[in-house]
This record gives C-alpha cells, sequence and structure tokens, in this order.
C-alpha cells in the first residue's frame, strides 16, 4: 500500500468519535513501516494493550481505519487458531478482535468480530517475512499474489461489515 500520515490515518477512522481518532496512538515509525509489503497497517495501542487499529486502502482512494478491541489473552494457549484475514496459523498468536460497528448501529452495540494474528501482522506472514512457527502455514498451491489478494479481500469485507459510509 501506499504510506500514509498520521493525519490520514485519524481522518480514516471509521468506528470512533473524532476525539477518540484524535487521541488514539498512531505509530511514530510511520516512515520505516515497510508499506511497499504491507495490505494493511496494523498496529495495537502501546498504553492499552487490549485495543489495536488497522488501516487500508479503499476503492475510491481514501483509506478506511477501524478501531478493535482484543482479548488481552490470545485464543487458547495450546490449540492452534487460524487468522481468518490471512489464513495462518499460529498457537496462541491469534486473538478475537472485535469493531463497534461505524455510526448508529455501534451506538446501539452492534459490533464485529474476527480471529485475526495478535500483532496484525498479516502481509508479513503472507509474504513469509515473518515467522509464525513450524505448521504456520497451510499447504497450498496457490501464487503469493493470489494469497495476498486473498487477504486483501477477506480485509475489506471485514471492513466493509464494520461500515464505510
Ligand atoms: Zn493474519
Amino acid at each position: 500500500m501506499e504510506p500514509l500520515t498520521e493525519q490520514e490515518i485519524r481522518a480514516a477512522f471509521l468506528n470512533c468519535t473524532k476525539g477518540e481518532a484524535k487521541r488514539l496512538s498512531v505509530p511514530r515509525d510511520l516512515a520505516e513501516r515497510p508499506w511497499g509489503d504491507l495490505d494493511f497497517l496494523g498496529w495495537r495501542d502501546p498504553q492499552a494493550p487490549d485495543r489495536a487499529y488497522l488501516v487500508t486502502e479503499w476503492s475510491d482512494g481514501r483509506p478506511r481505519a477501524v478501531a478493535l478491541r482484543g482479548a488481552g489473552a490470545t485464543v487458547g494457549h495450546a490449540r492452534r487458531s487460524m487468522c481468518s484475514m490471512c489464513l495462518t496459523t499460529h498457537s496462541g498468536g491469534v486473538s478475537l478482535m472485535v469493531a463497534p460497528k461505524a455510526g448508529k448501529a455501534g451506538q446501539q452495540g452492534n459490533s464485529i468480530g474476527a480471529y485475526i494474528c495478535s500483532d496484525l501482522a498479516c502481509s508479513l506472514y503472507v509474504r513469509g517475512k515473518r515467522d509464525a512457527g513450524v505448521g504456520a502455514r497451510l499447504h497450498e498451491t496457490i501464487t503469493l499474489e493470489e494469497k495476498i489478494r486473498r487477504t486483501v479481500a477477506n480485509v475489506a469485507a471485514f471492513v466493509a461489515k464494520v461500515g464505510t459510509a
């Protein structure tokens, strides 16, 4: 994806108030992020480890960002779980993340949940740039491009469910 500025990221949030979007912590090292290898930028709030955020490009050229609440503990330490975005399997490295829906639906308490890599580094797992351990990848015959396209589609579907108005 194309590099984004802090301002662009803050303006892209769909499911939190303008005040929250202004205050939430955006990574300080945006310039050093491996944008060329990212399908979306995801990060954890260093001040509030149960909070996570992701921002992705959208078809109209304006990025979309989603605020997430992750369960502090990862799902099943012994059990292997699969990320629903990139389909990487980790033992203990996948979290159930919940996003309040945008607008009125969110104010009424509606939310969307998904199992996502706890470090939100799906793009790097897909490209083999981060290792999730033995047996982390499904044995698949599809190409890297297809895996990337699938991850992008999964993230877009998740963001669309939150609401992209
Ligand atoms: Zn993932």
